[in-house]
């Protein structure tokens, strides 16, 4: 039978709270369908730091590039403020992206019905919303050389004197596979792409544009491609977000265009995510899971935390690195029906009331679900 490896890495304030409902619904898994995971866990961010002198160990690092999915929780804190730029938590995570080449960053946005009216927009218009934003992760102008900030003496039109400079810069190969990923997810799901750039005013929005297409002529031609713009691609995800399935750009419109896209659904304490990298030998990709948002310190270690962006990242762990979609959609509806029950976090209190609990109670109410299902 096969074991599917897993490396639980909670982190920082309400991490290892959310993490500990992960693995209420693991063991559910295991125990009701047989599934058999290899769950170990490690320390990550502040946490690794207070033990180690640093915010990843070596062997931690070692153990993620062997493994089937990492699931993180979050990491940073007031305690770790300021602490020396090279040893903050985020290096950690940071070090887990590049050092496993993840580089086309998942981020969903779901509209559970229950919830429609969290959103910023009126509720016939996100109603049923399911998109799915594909951000190149690894490339593109946040690293692009030469940057900098250098003086501009020679130019006395300059008032001040300084320039900054970043870059855009891609290789077709960069476009390749980050496309690639995007059309084989949207094979899983509703088989449309729409890719977007600035090819009007960019070179590289162009050379994105042309390498975007060619992997569909040449490998992907079943699945459905369109080309948008990125300012309007942005306004047409808040005019009518429903049109998309995948949505696949760069690293800069990625960041922006998905954090628009996340606000459409309401609370951050639902909002999972996915970074994967290329094929391991058994040809699924490398890949890291987590929640959008971060440790929480303002409630943290009061039970207050929303456990179900963790668990929905989880959920993508079972669709992408475990092959389990049937298990993945069960656990999805588990969500569903336990938040049409009106079953309530703080963070998703809204007007018409409902039933308050904690975080271990909702993710009790979630493992109830998944056996009445
Ligand atoms: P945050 O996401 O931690 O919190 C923002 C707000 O949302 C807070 O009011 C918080 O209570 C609330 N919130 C977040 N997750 C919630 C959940 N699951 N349930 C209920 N409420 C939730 O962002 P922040 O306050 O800007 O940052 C706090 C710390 O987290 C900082 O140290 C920051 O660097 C770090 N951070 C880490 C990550 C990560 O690990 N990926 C991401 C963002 C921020």
């Amino acid at each position: 039978m096969t074991t599917h490896s897993l490396l639980i890495l909670p982190g920082d304030g309400i991490g290892p709270e959310v993490m500990t409902e992960v693995r209420k619904v693991i063991d559910w898994f295991q125990t009701n369908k047989g599934i058999q995971f290899d769950v170990s866990e490690d320390l990550v961010g502040g946490a690794a730091y207070d033990k180690h002198g640093v915010p990843l160990a070596d062997e931690t690092m070692a153990k993620a590039q062997e493994v089937d999915a990492v699931l993180l929780g979050a990491v940073g804190g007031p305690a770790y403020d300021n602490l020396d730029f090279s040893v903050k938590p985020e290096r950690g995570l940071l070090r887990l992206r590049k050092e496993m080449d993840l580089f086309a960053n998942l981020r969903p946005a779901q509209c559970f019905d229950a919830l429609a009216d969290f959103s910023s927009l009126k509720r016939e218009i996100v109603a049923g919303l399911d998109i799915l934003i594909v951000r190149e992760l690894t490339s593109g102008v946040y690293f692009g050389e030469p940057r900098g900030i250098h003086s501009d003496d020679n130019n006395p039109q300059n008032e001040g004197g300084r320039v900054g400079i970043n870059t855009q810069r891609y290789t077709s190969g960069e476009i390749r596979r980050v496309a690639r990923a995007a059309f084989e997810l949207a094979k899983k799901r509703g088989n449309r792409v729409c890719s977007m750039e600035k090819a009007n005013v960019m070179e590289s929005g162009i050379l994105w544009r042309e390498e975007v297409q060619w992997v569909h002529d040449n490998e992907y031609p079943e699945v459905e491609l369109s080309h948008m713009y990125a300012d309007n691609g942005a306004m047409q995800l808040v005019r009518r977000p429903n049109q998309f399935d995948v949505i696949v750009t760069d690293n800069l419109f990625g960041d922006i265009l998905s954090d628009a896209a996340a606000m459409l659904t309401g609370s951050l304490g639902m909002l999972p995510s996915a970074s994967l990298g290329a094929p391991m030998a058994n040809g699924r990709p490398k890949a890291m899971y987590e929640p959008v948002h971060g440790s929480a310190p303002d409630i943290a270690g009061q039970g207050k935390a929303n456990p179900i962006a963790c668990i929905l990242s989880f959920a993508m762990a079972l669709r992408y690195s475990y092959d389990l979609g049937a298990e993945a959609d069960l656990l999805e509806a588990a969500v569903e029906k336990v938040l049409a029950d009106g079953v309530r976090t703080g963070d998703l209190m809204g007007p018409e009331g409902g039933t308050p609990v904690t975080t271990s109670q909702m993710g009790d109410k979630i493992v109830e679900a998944l056996s009445a299902l």
